[in-house]
């Protein structure tokens, strides 16, 4: 990371009277040394609590928490978000949660599938907790990076809440880095990414691998577990049916999407409000049909057939919250876990945005973010402000009433309480900026509608952004780009046309300053 040097050329291209203005550009207010700054406001976060005081009151209990995350798929894949039948694959069940909640177009992920999902359980960034980037079939890690941090689900169990993953988990197969290992008293699903699965069911992809005996043999050894698995926190682990056919891989998403709609029924019955973490296979390459369904697109191709077959377990699981009676006492939240992954194509989503997964452009980072409850949420609305998916994390806490002073204070938290810009009418975002890494580099950041770039990720070749691409430092001046007037970042508005990057400078290296008191892990990643 060098955002001095960012710093540095800023402040020699501006005068200190532009300097001046920054005290009002960042609106934010450090409360802890620990902790990133927000943008205070305390009548929104008073009527969030009152809110939340009063739904105990006429629920009996506190509210469920539900998270559904897609894996890959596009900002531009929803008909929502402007896709759906219009790109061959209608959503209408996706439209139907936005047209029913709250709809986020400036909703940030990290750029591939690891970092975001442990930030989201962590409330920090991937740089500080190690998880920087997948784990891959014969990756050996120095250290287990979940051996010190607190994941939400610990805390939300520890607390009193049932808590649950079912799916894709892609944080760590060994023991001691499993959901059931980290704090969820249970988990469903399979470990690993399709694209792990594939390699090994799907002859005409991977003929050199499936028809080589002696080869086949070395990939087991080092292949991840195939299996459905079924864990219980401090219980057993159990190995169930394997993935052993591209019909298999087919059926998966609606064999995960059965257990969690089964045990909604079982959760809403009990004694406990549960938190569940619904992580879809789908639409990860390698994509296959669901052959039980379908045709289910216009567009026939596999992955708009996966965008599809999510779509309709999406709505079997709100319809379950619904029928369970436990929809007027639950937070949903829809989202992907990173941009399009175009080295796929055409098994690949749509973004409109430059850049796809694995880049720290746009399309790499901004997803699809859909907040839904009934009677909680207004309906129908829609927010440009920031928001970070780590942000969930605070959410939970506070929906789950579990003060932060009781996180660990040796480390820092990355995530903003965003509980009243989601549930109040007219909420307006506490975070004031989204800083964007790749592995232990910092390159972006997004603040207001303004994108600087430090670092970027370049394809040597068209779609090849993870495959075949390099990290670049920036020329001379960061590249700046003004969001509103240039989505696709092509033309930067650099020194000449914005008063405003070394305000963003600024901000950048004080974001950079925190790892001096609160060093990165490292975990051979
Ligand atoms: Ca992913």
């Amino acid at each position: 990371m060098n955002a001095r040097r960012v710093f540095l050329l800023s402040l020699a291209l501006f005068s200190t009277s532009v300097m001046a203005q920054a005290v009002d550009f960042d609106r934010t207010v450090r409360t802890a040394k620990n902790h990133e700054p927000a943008i205070p406001r305390p009548e929104q976060d008073k009527t969030a609590i009152e809110t939340l005081a009063s739904l105990r009151q006429k629920q009996g209990r506190r509210p469920n928490i539900l998270w559904l995350v897609i894996d890959d798929m596009g900002y531009g894949d929803p008909g929502c978000y402007g896709g759906g039948a219009s790109i061959g694959a209608a959503t209408p069940n996706i439209d139907k949660l936005a047209r029913g909640g709250m709809k986020l177009t400036s909703c940030y992920a990290q750029q591939t599938c690891t970092p975001t999902r442990s930030a989201i359980l962590t409330g920090r960034l991937p740089v500080r907790t190690g998880l920087t980037r997948p784990i891959l079939a014969g990756d050996k890690l120095t250290k287990n990076p979940w051996a010190d941090e607190v994941s939400l689900a610990k805390l939300l169990s520890d607390s009193g809440y049932s808590t649950l993953l079912t799916g894709k988990w892609h944080v760590g197969e060994p023991k001691g880095m499993r959901p059931q290992d980290i704090g969820f008293d249970e988990y469903y699903g399979y470990y690993p990414a399709q694209k792990e699965l594939s390699q090994s069911v799907d002859e005409r992809r991977y003929p050199a691998l499936m028809n080589n005996p002696a080869r086949m043999r070395a990939y087991e050894a080092i292949a991840p577990n195939n299996h459905l698995i079924h864990g219980f926190k401090g219980g057993q682990t159990n190995e169930l049916s394997q993935i052993k056919s591209i019909e298999d891989m087919g059926r998966a998403d609606q064999v995960l999407t059965d257990f969690t709609i089964q045990r909604i029924k079982e959760l809403a019955k009990g004694d406990k409000p549960f938190f569940l973490e619904h992580c879809f296979m789908k639409v990860h390459c390698d994509n296959f049909p669901n052959p039980d369904l379908g045709p289910l697109s216009d567009a026939r191709y596999y992955y708009k057939e996966a965008v599809v077959e999510v779509d309709l377990h999406v709505g079997a699981i709100v319809k379950a919250l619904a029928d369970a009676g436990v929809e007027e006492n639950t937070f949903v939240f829809l989202t992907s876990d990173n941009g399009p992954q175009m080295d796929g194509w055409p098994d690949a989503g749509f973004t409109p945005f430059r850049g796809v997964k694995g880049t720290t452009f746009e399309g790499g980072v901004r997803v699809p973010g859909i907040a839904y409850w009934k009677g909680v949420i207004e309906p129908d609305t829609e927010s440009n402000e920031l928001f970070d998916l780590m942000d969930l994390f605070g959410i939970s806490l506070t929906l789950a009433g579990i003060s932060p002073d009781t996180l660990p204070q040796n480390r820092y938290y990355d995530y903003i309480d965003q509980t009243s810009f989601l549930i109040v009418k007219n909420g307006q975002s506490k975070r004031e900026v989204v800083y964007n890494w790749w592995g232990q580099e910092l390159m972006a950041c997004r603040m207001k509608e303004f994108k600087l770039h430090h670092k970027v990720i370049l394809p040597k070749s068209t779609h090849m952004s993870i495959d075949y691409s390099v990290i670049q430092d920036v020329g001379l001046a960061p590249w700046f780009f003004n969001l509103y007037i240039d989505p696709q970042e092509q033309l930067p508005v650099g020194h000449r046309r914005s008063p405003w990057l070394a305000s963003v400078g600024t901000k950048l290296k004080a974001h950079a300053a925190t790892f001096k008191t609160y060093p990165p892990k490292n975990i051979g990643l």
